[in-house]
């Protein structure tokens, strides 16, 4: 695992702080916020991915790093470039998943907002499941197979954005849907009934404090749409898939907010005790509400989700917290800037 004091030792050298990272997922929020905070933008590109940003003026990053893949990332050669730019990366899910958590922890030498070691806890689902239990948040209940008394979501480990998902009652239904390489990476959790909604929170170090920045709900093929054919149950779970497609933005009630707050507040003191310093930044977590009101968290997002795309010029909440249009990418932006005029840019890099 790269040293704190090592990432440390490069920041000493930066003058100009550059805000960098690759262009996918939120990519355009955080090239945009950052530019609305004064900094430089560096966009480290495929050149697929470049008409999508050369499109839209104002997130376009004000340098191209052009790759062939995004392995490059992790040439030393590169990064020495990012380093000589005065990089300092925003992690997105795309930036983790091209570049992968591992090398992320152990080869890329380069400043990066957040904590680092929340990698190894939202990507290893036991410490995941310890992190949401030690903040007192209601989880799922998880089965073994020849425990299964009640509808249950198989899930399969690192299977992105929902894939190859599928529902079953019983041991003898699972057998029969798993395919036996699968089986012990098979992952067995309550189905929860009820709503689903993915609050955006940021931690702020430098104010010391909790955001609640807004709540969007993902859109996924073809879950969300097969109520229109009139399926029996037996026929949606066969046919039922949960990728995402999208996000929808949302409000809740108000009197459902003290709880998504406090659940925000847990998670990040539950980081502090558990991997200190914590969840720092943007994080969201995964809930369905329950119709006793109840918010059940099935997962954490450790960083910047693009359900956070719905409010570039920000939500029907971060307006009550900032003066003006705050985005969670801006948000970004903002906390290292806070945190380099306290002279306090380590607590926020790593
Ligand atoms: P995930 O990959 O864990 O984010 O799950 C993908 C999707 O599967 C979610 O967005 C939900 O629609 C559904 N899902 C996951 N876990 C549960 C659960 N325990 N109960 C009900 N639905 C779930």
């Amino acid at each position: 695992m790269i040293s704190r004091e090592e990432i440390k030792g490069f920041l000493t050298d930066y003058k100009k702080i550059a805000i960098a990272t690759i262009c996918s997922h939120s990519a355009l929020q955080i090239f945009f916020g950052a530019r609305q905070e004064g900094f430089k933008t560096l966009g480290i590109c495929k050149p697929d991915a470049r008409k999508v940003y050369d499109s839209f003026q104002l997130a376009k990053p004000d340098e191209y790093l052009m790759v062939e893949d995004y392995s490059q990332v992790l040439d030393e050669k590169f990064q020495e470039k990012l380093r000589e730019k005065n990089a300092i990366i925003v992690p997105h899910g795309s930036f983790v998943e091209y570049v992968g958590p591992k090398n992320i922890e152990e080869k890329f030498l380069v400043p990066m907002f957040g904590n680092r070691r929340v990698l190894e806890w939202e990507g290893d689902r036991h410490k995941e499941k310890r992190w949401l239990q030690h903040a007192n948040l209601e989880i799922p209940r998880e089965f073994a197979p020849d425990e299964m008394d009640r509808l249950c979501i198989v899930k399969f480990h690192g299977a992105k954005g929902g894939k190859n998902f599928f529902l079953a009652s019983s041991k003898e239904e699972f057998e029969k849907k798993t395919r036996d390489g699968d089986k012990n990476s098979a992952f067995i959790q309550e189905y929860v009934v009820g709503l689903r909604y993915y609050p955006h929170y940021f931690y702020s170090p430098v104010l010391n404090r909790v955001e609640f920045l807004g709540i969007d709900r993902r859109d996924e093929s073809n879950i969300d749409s097969l109520n229109r054919l009139g399926l029996t149950r037996e026929e949606i779970e066969r046919l039922g898939s949960y990728v995402v497609t999208g996000n929808i933005p949302l409000v809740v009630r108000e009197s459902l907010l003290p709880q998504l707050i406090e659940m925000g507040q847990k998670t990040v003191k539950s980081s502090l005790e558990l991997f200190p310093p914590g969840m720092i930044g943007p994080f969201c977590l995964e809930t369905i509400c329950r119709d006793d009101l109840k918010f059940v968290t099935f997962e954490i997002s450790a960083r910047i989700v693009a359900g956070t795309n719905l409010y570039p010029m920000g939500s029907p909440y971060s307006c009550y917290l900032f003066g003006e249009p705050m985005s969670a990418g801006r948000r970004v932006s903002r906390e290292i800037q806070l945190a380099k005029e306290k002279n306090e840019l380590e607590k926020v890099i790593y």
